[in-house]
């Protein structure tokens, strides 16, 4: 038989991915199940970006691209971020590729090798120690804490620096907890990487959904010394519920964007000439509907949060960002829960929770973050509503 290689073997698979899987083959068994696993926006593709993706491929937009992307997927992008947040780049300072995750992928592989270590606040989102760990560089945890609101601050990233330390990695709003870092907490991080030469990755995907009493500054925006040692990485998937179509970015230094583009050139090509179409038109097109989703991400999370309050012996942060509920349900550790079932950890209570209530969420141990689940909001309000009365119950054994 085949022998796999060592790097594949020690791969994990993707946490996220698993939980979907398992509540699939329930429901293939003809159950109802209240899926609040995935991060995927529920919203098609506005109908202005898939018009535009269509009339690509009717101009004969079928064939390669450049590696890198088109120059004009790349200038929409430059508009962008001088558009929503000031911050002057060239084309060429932009890669396009297969998703953000892609994009991680990309520049984490153009920096990071044997010896060298990457900090990763934690709870972290499942692919970043996997992917750091594929370039076999050391991923180095800061833990975060509720309290803080799932921030890392100055100090702690200062005191997690060795001489080996070749990166950070900030997500920002922040899968899976939600947390969207103030700005004087931002500030402070970036003049700790600027005193300490540090590059940071600043995984953005998110910046987009940000709720009322929270703001968004992208990492690059507290100065030149600070955005030459960014790497921002954002896509269209979250603010544009475009996930199937496979496009992110990543926006550097020309030196590491010649880098990575190299590495595209011999892995993938180039991503999707049509999905790049539909690029264009998501960033330079009509924006209104970025809103109409957020004001419906708004009201979900007022509902979950209202909900959330008044369950039994929980504790959560609320997030400023993105589309989850992140809560501690540690308390119900050891002791019955619906249907009689005791469970040890979090991996087992959503076990247990979908094999009693139909209910799947993600275990927090796939993020780094014991005790906890996440609740992906990315629903309608009826489903949420539901799956919620099931999880309450399961809490609450009569
Ligand atoms: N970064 C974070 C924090 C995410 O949560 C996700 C998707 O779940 C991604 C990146 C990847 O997004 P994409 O669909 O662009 O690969």
């Amino acid at each position: 038989s085949m022998q796999l290689s060592s790097t594949v073997q020690k791969l994990k698979p993707s946490a996220t991915i698993a939980a979907a899987a398992k509540a699939k083959e329930l429901k293939s068994t003809g159950v109802k199940v209240y899926e609040f696993t995935l991060g995927e926006p529920d919203f098609t593709t506005p109908a202005h970006i898939c018009q535009a993706a269509k009339e690509a491929m009717d101009a004969g937009q079928t064939h390669y691209t450049p590696a890198a992307g088109t120059l004009e997927v790349k200038q929409a992008v430059c508009d962008a971020y001088q558009r929503d947040y000031g911050l002057s780049y060239q084309p060429n300072q932009v890669v396009i590729s297969n998703g953000a995750k892609h994009s991680i992928h990309n520049v984490l592989t153009a920096l990071c090798g044997p010896g060298d270590e990457v900090i990763i606040p934690t709870p972290y989102w499942v692919s970043y120690s996997a992917l750091v760990e594929l370039t076999g560089a050391t991923p180095v945890m800061v833990e975060t804490t509720e309290e803080s609101g799932f921030c890392m601050s100055a100090d702690q990233f200062a005191q997690a620096i060795t001489p080996k330390t070749k990166l950070m990695m900030l997500n920002n709003p922040c899968n899976p907890t939600g947390a969207a870092y103030p700005v004087e907490t931002l500030e402070a991080l970036a003049r700790v990487a600027v005193e300490k030469n540090i590059a940071v990755l600043s995984d953005e995907i998110y910046e987009k959904l940000i709720y009322e009493g929270s703001e968004f500054r992208s990492f690059a925006s507290f100065g030149p010394d600070v955005a030459a040692r960014t790497i921002i990485v954002s896509g269209v998937s979250k603010a544009y519920a475009m996930t199937g179509w496979r496009i992110g970015w990543a926006i550097a230094s020309v030196e590491l964007t010649a880098a990575m583009t190299k590495l595209q050139s011999q892995e993938t090509s180039n991503p999707c000439s049509i999905s790049q179409a539909a690029t264009i038109a998501a960033l330079s097109g009509p924006q209104e509907s970025v809103a109409e989703m957020l004001a419906a991400f708004t009201e979900r999370r007022k509902y979950v949060l209202e909900r959330l309050r008044k369950f039994p012996e929980i504790s959560f942060a609320e997030p400023g960002g993105a589309f989850y509920a992140f809560f501690n349900v540690s308390a119900h550790f050891n002791k019955p829960l619906g249907g009689g079932k005791v469970v040890k950890d979090s991996s087992e209570f959503c076990t247990a929770l979908l094999e009693e209530a139909h209910v799947a969420l993600v275990t927090g141990d796939a993020f780094g973050a014991p005790g906890y689940v996440r609740l992906s909001f990315a629903t309608d309000l009826k489903t949420l509503e539901e799956g919620l009365n099931r999880i309450e119950q399961f809490l609450s054994p009569a």
